[in-house]
């Protein structure tokens, strides 16, 4: 075997189809968030402004989260130096774990390095559970989830996006003594639309089913109390096992389920992603905490990035551009060509220091490429004015379609 020529076919295949991946060289500048220093390929430095980060609240330059990692890396050192169960569990990861159960009012949560680990160890360890699971997954469902819930062989069945009709028929054709869950999330990062929660809920009580919702791109930005989506609808309690993360709105890094005690308890016992690996450093835990807690009570912060959204959309909208707005705080602008995507994505930032990075296939399906933006309460006016500018402009260089709608 020619190992060196088979991982250049792969990596040339990418490259044939306009895949490969190239990543920009950002690093933030703390307390001036959104502005971050770009190094450029030609080794100059210069500053930006980041219109793509998943920190949507701006929290990773907290000062409450900034003084609990001092105070936590001063007192305990750089890593948890082991796994959960070998020495690895501190008070910051126990009370990290307090404050994500009351933040969704479950008797329990489990944290994990991040929320795609908690996705896949949970999904592929439900059926170890529940002999005989099937899984009812949204076409859409996120990368860790489809790993998990593909990796245990267990049944699957995808149904079509946010189409309730379909999941209906899907559980109504399976055995009704079989145990069920349906895996889906509240807010879809792509398009930014939300799934239909109150009605998967009735169809889990109709056909005696789990629910398992991924509150990833919504906890700290939605509900009275960051809760996400279910908690801004009151259906917390009727989702089953809540996932989210602490490295988007919290700022932060690690994933969590929240859910009864006793099914924690066991994917806590059973999920080799959760007992084979070292658990978060306590100065992570100790941030993300603050963090959670912290948004528990700033609606302003919430307030704010809503608003930011609404206004870069209706600006957006006033020139024609073809946003997707599902009135979430994603704002994603359809450009509809990969060629084109990436070529206005180096001029935004080549011209105009703006770093949105273009989002091709296959994270979105072809023909649907895009430039996903997401403001927040650190983009200022005079931000928003620069990319609204910029983004005219180049609309009207690469004669892209605009939209027959008026703001
Ligand atoms: C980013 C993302 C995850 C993974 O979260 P991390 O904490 O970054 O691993 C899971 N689900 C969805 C929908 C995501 O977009």
């Amino acid at each position: 075997m020619n190992y060196d020529a088979a991982i250049e076919t792969a990596l040339s295949r990418l490259h044939e189809e306009g895949r490969y991946r190239t990543f920009i060289d950002v690093e933030r500048r703390c307390g001036a968030f959104p502005r971050a220093i770009w190094r450029h390929p030609d080794g100059s430095e210069r500053e930006i402004t980041v219109w793509c980060g998943n920190d949507y609240l701006g929290m990773g330059q907290h000062p409450d989260v900034l003084a609990a990692m001092h105070e936590a890396l001063d007192a305990t050192g750089a890593g948890s130096g082991g796994t959960r169960n070998i020495s690895g569990t501190t008070a910051y990861h126990k009370r990290l774990e307090a404050e994500i159960a009351d933040l969704h009012g479950k008797e329990a949560a489990l944290v994990f390095t991040s929320a795609y680990i908690a996705n896949d160890a949970t999904l592929s360890t439900l059926p170890r559970l529940l002999d005989g699971l099937i899984i009812y997954s949204d076409a859409l469902n996120h990368a860790s989830m489809i790993e998990g819930i593909r990796r245990n062989g267990g049944h699957k069945r995808v149904f079509r996006h946010n189409d309730v009709g379909h999941l209906r028929e899907l559980l109504a054709a399976d055995d009704p003594a079989a145990p069920k869950l349906i895996a889906f999330e509240s807010v879809y990062s792509m398009d930014g639309d939300f799934g239909p929660i109150a009605e998967i809920c009735d169809l889990a009580e109709e056909f005696g089913a789990l629910t398992y919702m991924d509150e990833v791109h919504a906890v700290g930005m939605y509900g009275p109390r960051g809760g996400g989506v279910a908690e801004r609808e009151g259906l917390m309690d009727r989702i089953d096992i809540i996932n989210g993360t602490l490295a988007k709105a919290y700022g932060v890094m690690g994933g969590y389920i929240a859910a009864r005690a006793n099914l924690c308890d066991a994917i806590r016992s059973y999920a080799p992603g959760f007992i084979f690996t070292t658990s978060l450093p306590p100065a992570v835990a100790a941030g993300a905490a603050a963090s959670v807690r912290h948004l528990k009570t700033d609606q302003g912060l919430r307030d704010r990035q809503q608003e930011q959204a609404r206004i870069l959309k209706t600006r957006l909208k006033g020139l024609g551009l073809p946003i997707i707005d599902h009135g979430s705080h994603i704002v994603p602008v359809h450009v509809g060509d990969p060629v084109h995507c990436k070529a206005i994505s180096d001029m935004l930032l080549e011209d105009f220091g703006i770093y949105v990075q273009p989002i091709n296939f296959p994270t979105v399906p072809r023909g649907t490429e895009r430039l996903r933006f997401t403001p927040s309460p650190v983009h200022e006016g005079p931000m928003v004015d620069k990319l609204v500018h910029a983004l005219d402009a180049l609309w009207s260089h690469c004669a892209l379609n605009r939209a027959e709608m008026s703001a």
